[in-house]
């Protein structure tokens, strides 16, 4: 079956989880819409790996660890979408394996991780829901924890995105 992409930009793929466009965005549901297939099998050659991503029989399959924190797969998740959207649609030998090394900050990046990495934080946390949930009224803050468990991303995530874009949290 063919897939259609809803669109390329991170930044605008929660839009397509329909009326339900506030975090968490539904970043399983939005692979599963593009035609990503799950791989749940795990194997000793896998140990130390937090994703994978390759295609198989003209499909792309997604390996997640499924030992790692929520928010660390939905990290992962979103960083293997990046890979495909960015650098598998034109070439179908492309494998990524990513450990945690890889996509932690300070690791050794190339620059693919490095794109990949701001695509998912993009498609975690879009600037206009982030600029929507800070502008909600309340009493106090919203603290980068509060907005962290809001999108269901780690702290650190949330601290750095921030900061790319300028925000800040109270
Ligand atoms: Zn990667």
């Amino acid at each position: 079956m063919d897939y259609v992409l809803p669109t390329k930009d991170p930044e605008q793929l929660y839009l397509h989880q329909g009326s339900c466009a506030f975090p968490p965005v539904d970043v399983e549901g939005l692979a599963r819409a593009m035609g990503i297939v799950f791989d749940n099998n795990f194997s000793l050659s896998r140990f130390g790996y937090s994703g994978e991503i390759r295609w198989q029989e003209n499909r792309p399959v997604v390996w997640i660890n499924p030992g790692d924190s929520l928010v660390r797969k939905r990290f992962t998740l979103a960083h293997e979408i990046g890979h495909y959207i960015l650098h598998m649609l034109d070439d179908r030998d492309a494998v990524f394996k990513d450990d945690v090394k890889i996509m932690r900050r300070g690791g050794e990046w190339t620059s693919k991780e490095m794109q990949a990495n701001r695509f998912a934080a993009s498609l975690l946390m879009p600037k206009a829901l982030l600029v929507a949930e800070m502008q909600k009224p309340r009493f106090w803050g919203p603290t980068t924890a509060h907005l962290a468990e809001r999108f269901q991303v780690s702290e650190e995530s949330m601290g750095y995105r921030l900061s790319n874009l300028g925000l800040k949290a109270s």
